[in-house]
């Protein structure tokens, strides 16, 4: 056993004697869904730029494919989440219903869609959904495949694959992103935001959620789409 990585999961504490050091790199694709597009037809959350970034990651995942050790993408997969839809959203706590399970509206992005086929086989890939039946803003809420049980979480999968550093890019900076990049911090990886490939609901909100997050120790590379 190793107590030191069991209390700690700093990057320098995590080399353990006879354990693979957890240096591996993971690309985090967040919620890049047709409903939170603004290009989309019938897009009932869309994004500003949301399109734009979608286009934008496809063209990163297929240019940066052999930076990373493996592939996460992440989506909204909401069955009954209670009061996360409103009739009269406040787009803060509520909001219109959107990436209901199983409807096109949860799909990919199309640009997305043709990426990921793009390097089908080339990157170990995981599908993380979240929030079936409450709110989840962060990919750590959620869990492989479908159904909750026995699937593994985020962190499960991220720590069975070795992973220590993460790039996260996607949808909504000032939500789902910064959940997720929050949590990611907390839970010890080393963590980089790409900018360039995010999109805010609010971009002053955006904006601050980017700051607090370097604030809190991740790095920021890029500016977001204006
Ligand atoms: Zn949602």
């Amino acid at each position: 056993m190793c107590q030191e990585f069991s209390v700690s999961r700093d990057p320098v504490s995590q080399y353990c004697a006879g354990m693979e050091p957890v240096t591996r790199s993971c690309l985090v694709i967040v919620d890049v869904q047709r409903d939170f597009c603004d290009d989309q037809p019938g897009a009932t959350l869309g994004v500003r730029f949301g399109g734009k970034v979608a286009g934008l990651i496809g063209d990163h995942l297929r240019s940066s494919i052999d930076d990373y050790d493996l592939l996460v993408v992440t989506g909204d997969w909401h069955v009954d989440p209670g009061p996360h839809f409103s009739e009269s959203p406040d787009y803060r706590d509520s909001w219109p219903r959107h990436c209901v399970a199983g409807t096109i509206g949860a799909t990919w992005h199309p640009q997305l869609e043709a990426a990921l086929s793009d390097v089908d086989g080339r990157l170990p890939t995981v599908v993380i959904r979240k929030g079936s039946h409450q709110a989840a803003y962060s990919g750590f809420e959620g869990f492989e495949g479908f159904e909750q049980s026995e699937r593994r979480s985020l962190d499960e999968v991220l720590r069975g694959a070795s992973i220590g550093s993460l790039d996260i890019v996607g949808i909504a900076t000032d939500h789902c992103v910064a959940a997720t990049a929050i949590d990611a911090l907390q839970l010890g990886y080393s963590i980089r935001v790409l900018g360039a490939l995010t999109a805010a609901v609010d971009v002053g909100r955006g904006a601050e959620c980017l700051a607090a997050l370097a604030a809190s120790g991740a790095v920021l590379e890029g500016a977001p789409p204006s």
